[in-house]
């Protein structure tokens, strides 16, 4: 019988209602004659909750004891969810990471999962017992429990669904699916049929929090079809077990989109911070003396802008970074300063990136002027900007968040009639 992945986020199991209503989502596609894995997130709130608490206790503390109490939110929903599905007739049991197992690195608080044994996982699915599987939550090589980094329920799901043979991962979330950009901030955002990984992967990492980033690499990696859809739909509504073309989006190879669009989505990532260095000597090795300290403090440096200097002395140098590592980077180098040469250095912290996504962008000129041109018109300045094949990103001051997003979205025409 052919397996499939439920995937309920937290806001779809806030509550022991909602978790019922979960219940009922599954229990439609075990009487369809699926093999169902569900994985669950922890209740909307609670994994905050639980992270503030580790802080509370020990602002720097041991990442081992982070992930036990980080991981606990989503043991307890696997075991309501397994109750409520017993309680309407259908045999189910809990399962948490290390029970599997799902085996990660050992970079607690961001874990990869390297390996999935599903055997156990495929004789009990056999045996028509539905699992029900915690998210976010793997055992590291130390023989401990490791936690996927936020929003990584989604990649338990995925990788589950690989290491089972799944014909589909479903994940279930508050939206009905991937919209052009995020619905809570242009209600004309439309929902989106099908987009292909590459977009989905880039739409991911540049702010779109609808699908952990890894999730998308190993659905691309692994050909598992992942939909997104809605769990706040009526579980009897019979268009939901559609079983080729579910309501949603599906996430697909690009040769399975007919119609490419030049723009598919625009995304924003707030929390970004920028710093410049003034009076740089515009020598060799110069940049080497930036980045080297601030990689090896772990600060992820995203775009880089050098000017080019005038009279061939000196130049400016100015890169981005998350707001959460700009005070590290600030006394990296400071501690650099000698080494570096620098007169000033400079940063801002209150600054948004917003993203063009699509893949119609590498066989059409002019998006980029187009976009710069409509900002500039609403008086929007830009900080700086980096392009690839598939995408541009621009950095703006973050009260502009909106207006960009919302202007740049109408100008692609992706706003809904
Ligand atoms: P879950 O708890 O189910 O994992 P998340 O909050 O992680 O849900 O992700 C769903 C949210 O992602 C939506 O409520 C929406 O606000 C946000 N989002 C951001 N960008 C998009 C987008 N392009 N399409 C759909 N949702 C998006
Ligand atoms: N509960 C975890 C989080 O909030 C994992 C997830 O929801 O995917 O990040
Ligand atoms: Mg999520």
């Amino acid at each position: 019988m052919a397996r499939l992945v439920m995937k309920f986020g937290g806001t779809s199991v806030a509550d022991i209602d909602r978790i019922r209503n979960v219940a009922r989502h599954v229990k439609r596609e075990v009487d369809a004659g699926w093999e169902v894995a569900v994985v669950v997130s922890a209740m909307s709130g609670k994994t905050n909750e639980l992270v503030a608490w580790t802080r509370a206790a020990a602002p720097m503390h041991d990442a081992r004891e982070y992930d036990a109490v980080v991981a606990s939110g989503e043991q307890v929903t696997s075991g309501l969810l397994a109750i409520c599905l017993q309680e309407i007739g259908v045999n189910a049991r809990s399962w948490q990471g290390w029970q599997i197992p799902i085996k990660t690195d050992n970079a607690h608080g961001a874990a990869r999962i390297l390996d999935i044994d599903g055997s156990k996982l495929i004789e009990r699915l056999g045996e028509g017992q539905v699992a029900v599987i915690a998210g976010f939550q793997g055992l590291g090589p130390d023989n401990r429990i490791a936690t996927l980094g936020r929003g990584g329920s989604d990649t338990s799901a995925v990788a589950i669904a690989a290491a089972i043979g799944a014909a589909r991962c479903d994940i279930y979330t508050d939206v009905d699916g991937v919209y052009t950009t995020d619905p809570r901030i242009v209600p004309k955002a439309k929902r989106l049929d099908r987009v292909s990984h590459e977009e989905m992967l880039e739409m991911a990492s540049l702010g779109a929090k609808v699908l952990q980033v890894r999730s998308v690499e190993l659905a691309m990696v692994h050909g598992v079809r992942t939909f997104v859809r809605s769990s706040f739909d009526d579980p009897a509504d019979p268009r939901l077990g559609d079983v080729d073309n579910p309501p949603g989006t599906l996430i697909c190879d690009e040769d399975e989109i007919v119609e490419k669009q030049v723009v598919t989505g625009i995304a924003y990532s707030k929390d970004e911070a920028q710093i410049s260095l003034r009076e740089v000597a515009d020598k060799p090795g110069v940049a080497a003396a930036v980045f080297v300290p601030l990689a090896e403090a772990n600060i992820n440096v995203d775009m880089i802008v050098q000017n080019v200097s005038e009279d061939g002395t000196t130049t400016d140098m100015t890169f981005t970074l998350p707001v959460a590592d700009f005070e590290r980077a600030m006394s990296e180098l400071e501690k650099a300063k000698d080494k570096i040469g620098y007169a000033k250095v400079q940063g801002s912290r209150d600054l948004v990136k917003v993203s063009v996504i699509g893949i119609g962008m590498r066989s059409h000129a002019g998006v980029a002027a187009s976009a710069f041109q409509a900002l500039a018109a609403k008086g929007i300045n830009i900080r700086a900007i980096t392009t690839s094949e598939i995408k541009i990103s621009i950095l703006i001051d973050s009260a502009y968040t909106e207006l960009a997003v919302r202007t740049l979205h109408s100008l692609y025409g992706l706003d809904a009639a």
